[in-house]
This record gives C-alpha cells, structure tokens and sequence, in this order.
C-alpha cells in the first residue's frame, strides 16, 4: 500500500510536544509535508523538527501565537508560498489554567478561551479560502471529553472545548459542499505534559474510571488524526470522535 498522505500538506499548531507532535509525525511517516507551530522555542521543538525530516518529508516549523490573527494570516501565507496548498488542518495548540469558578479569574478564563477557541477560529477562517480554491481539504479541531460532558474545576477549558465542537459542525455544514471536511477529536486521559501536572492519586483515579484500564498516549490520538485526515473519511465530516479508551460513554 502506498503512503496515506502523500502529496499532502498540513498545518498543525501546537506540535513541539504531546499530542501535537505525536500527529505531525505519523502524518509525516505517511508521506504528508508538515508545518507546524508552537509559542516558545525549545529544544523539543527543534527535536521534533529534526525528527519529522528524518522521515523524508519537507518540514517548516513556526514560533508563533495562534490567538493572534494577524500572525496566523502571515503565518499561512508563508506556509502557502513554502509548501504550495494546505490539505489538512490541525488545531491543536492549548492551555488549561484550571480552577472552580468560584475562584477563578477573568484572566484565567479569557487566557484559556482565547489560546484554546480564538485560536481555532483564527487557523480556521485563513486556511479555508485556500482549501476552497482547492475544493479540497480537512480540518480536524482538538476538543477535550470535557468539552463534551464538562468537569469540575476546568469551566474555562471546558467551555472552551465546547466552543471547539460548535466551531466545527457550523465549518462542516457551511464548506461541505465545497470540499471541505471538519471534524473534531475529543481525547481522554492523554500522557503529555499537560497532565504530567497531576498527581498519582489523580492519575489512578482517572484509570480506575477508563474501560481499556489505561492512559492514552499520543499516538492513539495520532491514529485517529490520521484516519480524519485521509480519504478513509472522506465521507465524514461534522463528527466528534472521543478517543478516551472509554471513559465517556
Ligand atoms: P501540551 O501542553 O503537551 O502541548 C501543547 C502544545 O500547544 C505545545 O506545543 C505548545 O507550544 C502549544 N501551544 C500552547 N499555546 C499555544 C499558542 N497560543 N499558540 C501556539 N501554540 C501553543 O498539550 P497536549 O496534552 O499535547 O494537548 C494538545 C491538545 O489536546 C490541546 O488542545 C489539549 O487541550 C487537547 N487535549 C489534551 C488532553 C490530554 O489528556 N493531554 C485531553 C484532551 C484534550
């Protein structure tokens, strides 16, 4: 069998770690060319750039702030000079600065609201004209279960990926005749750093509640990016995938 995504380009923001960079890499495995971002420089960043080329595959990597539209415009018109189109659309990049309400700051919630949503909205309405001219193209949005069923201590980052959801259906049904698919992926209990931040308790509390009895990992989120992104789903779009080995039912 050939390479899933040969020939294609795709954007993913938020991949010097965690689930982002474990998405750029299985793209990039199945023959897509990559441009990713991140906000700040690090090591990690230029390791997960070292390693997409490695597979032989063209990569561009992008500091920038995905809230910040006027950033994004440049940034997609350079990746649209570099790379000649854009076939998928990953938005990836997010935050949480976890709190209950009763606590929580404006701050906190417009931080969170603008990183995780805004950002979206952002990559979302510069990359669509472009793949309106190609009359192709895929959009995939990173929710959370959270988005979906809430939590406890996380309204921001819940509302925020519920906001997630509601971008996505409404793209799907305005550029579906275009081409244009959008689709969201609601993960569980990923391993990244974001939940590095967690402590043992938490963390065995959280598998107790999963069916398949563990933490996913950024690959099984990779796996089902990968699926949304190819001609396997060419026939599905507006659909929230929870990938949480359960936990959501
Ligand atoms: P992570 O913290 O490991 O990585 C986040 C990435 O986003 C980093 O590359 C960071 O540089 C980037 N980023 C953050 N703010 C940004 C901004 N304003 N502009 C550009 N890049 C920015 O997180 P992760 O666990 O890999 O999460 C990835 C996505 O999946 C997030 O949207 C997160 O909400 C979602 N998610 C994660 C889990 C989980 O359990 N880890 C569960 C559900 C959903």
């Amino acid at each position: 069998m050939g390479k899933m995504l040969e020939g294609k380009v795709a954007i993913i923001t938020g991949a010097s770690r965690g689930i982002g960079r474990a998405i750029a890499l299985r793209f990039a495995a199945e023959g897509a060319a990559i441009a990713f971002t991140h906000v700040t420089p690090s090591p990690a960043a230029e390791a997960t750039e070292q390693e997409i080329a490695a597979l032989g595959v063209k990569v561009k990597r992008y500091v920038a702030d995905a809230a910040d539209y006027a950033a994004t415009e440049s940034l997609v018109a350079d990746v649209v000079k570099e790379f000649g189109r854009v076939d998928i659309l990953v938005n990836n990049a997010g935050i949480t600065r976890d709190g209950l309400l009763m606590r929580m700051s404006e701050s906190q919630w417009n931080e969170v609201i603008t990183a995780n949503l805004k950002s979206a909205f952002n990559f979302c309405r510069v990359c669509v004209p472009v793949m309106m001219r190609q009359r192709c193209g895929s959009i995939i949005n990173l929710s959370s279960v959270v988005g979906v069923h809430g939590n406890a201590g996380q309204c921001n980052y819940a509302a925020s990926k519920a906001g997630i959801i509601g971008l996505t259906k409404s793209i799907a049904a305005e550029v579906g005749s275009r081409g244009i698919r959008a689709n969201v992926i609601a993960p569980g209990f990923i391993n990244t750093d974001m939940t590095g931040k967690l402590s043992e308790e938490l963390r065995a509390e959280w598998a107790k509640q999963i069916p398949l009895r563990r933490a996913g990992e950024g690959d099984d989120v990779a796996g089902a990016a990968l699926f949304l992104a190819s001609d396997l789903a060419a026939y599905v779009t507006g659909q929230v995938l929870q990938v949480d080995g359960g936990m959501a039912m």
